[in-house]
């Protein structure tokens, strides 16, 4: 596969990856279950799998559809660039650099905007951790917002399909995190977020609740004060479970419930604002 194929067709690296996902899921698979070396909660059990599966085929959907809409967007927003950036090694490494800092904010905000945990507590409401939990996203991310971080990029003038390419490659790495497979990677752990850092990020243990942010780099954790380091064994999931593999339920629980307290009779518009713009309770 021809690499300005893709850049011109962002949306098939996450299909062209498939395959390497498919095999590490069968390989954690082997080992945990038919060799028994990882813990019962990086076991994969077929409700929850079929259930995270479809999770990313609906996200991939929506992203495909709203993905039009935002790249129309992001071209009109692109007329006003402050800088031309031809795109070389440099210019390229300063785009993933740049835009894995914008996605640790909107990571950030995600956990603690109501409105944006809406979307994302879909990919932490699982109890267990192993390659397959990264499939659990969210149809709703457009509606959170997720694009309105990367604004800056096609402002600052990074051509709107490189950006694209440049959100979906962090995705794609991203799925490398999800496991109990690796314990340490030694030095690499000082730079990048790793399995350890992430399992962290998904822990509801108290002191791992809102930690480790990163997309691909571990450092704005530690320059933002929000890095833990893996000690205690990490208890998955989030504090109000969903009980449920039904990927709507997965994916629309926390809106209903947030809509439901939104609508009340009684508040002012103000109180409605802040209630969605609060941190939330789970
Ligand atoms: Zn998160
Ligand atoms: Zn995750």
């Amino acid at each position: 596969m021809d690499l300005q194929l893709i850049i011109d067709h962002p949306e098939w690296l996450l299909i062209v990856l498939a395959p390497i996902f498919l095999g590490l899921m069968a390989a954690e698979y082997l080992l945990g279950q038919k060799r028994g070396k990882l813990p019962e909660n990086a076991h994969y059990h077929l409700p929850e799998v079929l259930c995270n599966f479809t999770l990313a085929g609906m996200h991939q959907l929506a992203d495909l559809i709203t993905g039009l809409i935002i790249v129309k967007l992001y071209l009109w927003l692109f007329g006003w660039r402050l800088f031309d950036i031809e795109m070389t090694a440099t210019t390229f490494m300063l785009l993933l650099v740049m835009q894995d800092f914008f996605y640790y904010w909107f990571h950030r905000a995600s956990h603690r905007v109501r409105w944006m945990w809406a979307a994302h507590v879909a990919h932490h409401s699982s109890e267990n951790m192993n390659f397959s939990t990264a499939f659990r996203q969210s149809l709703m991310y457009p509606i959170a917002g997720m694009w309105l971080f990367w604004v800056p990029l096609v402002i600052i003038g990074f051509e709107p399909k490189w950006v694209v390419f440049a959100v979906l490659l962090n995705l794609g790495l991203q799925f490398f995190v999800h496991t109990q497979w690796i314990r340490s990677l030694g030095w690499l752990e000082w730079v990048f977020n790793t399995p350890s850092h992430h399992r962290v990020h998904h822990g509801r243990n108290p002191q791992y609740i809102d930690k480790n942010y990163a997309g691909v780099l571990i450092i704005w954790d530690k320059l933002f004060a929000t890095f833990e380091p893996e000690v205690e064994t990490v208890r998955y999931g989030v504090t109000k479970p969903v009980e449920s593999f039904n990927p709507l339920v997965v994916t629309f629980k926390s809106w209903q419930e947030m809509l439901k307290e939104v609508s009340q009779r009684g508040l002012s518009l103000r109180q409605r604002v802040k209630l969605v713009l609060s941190p939330p309770d789970d």
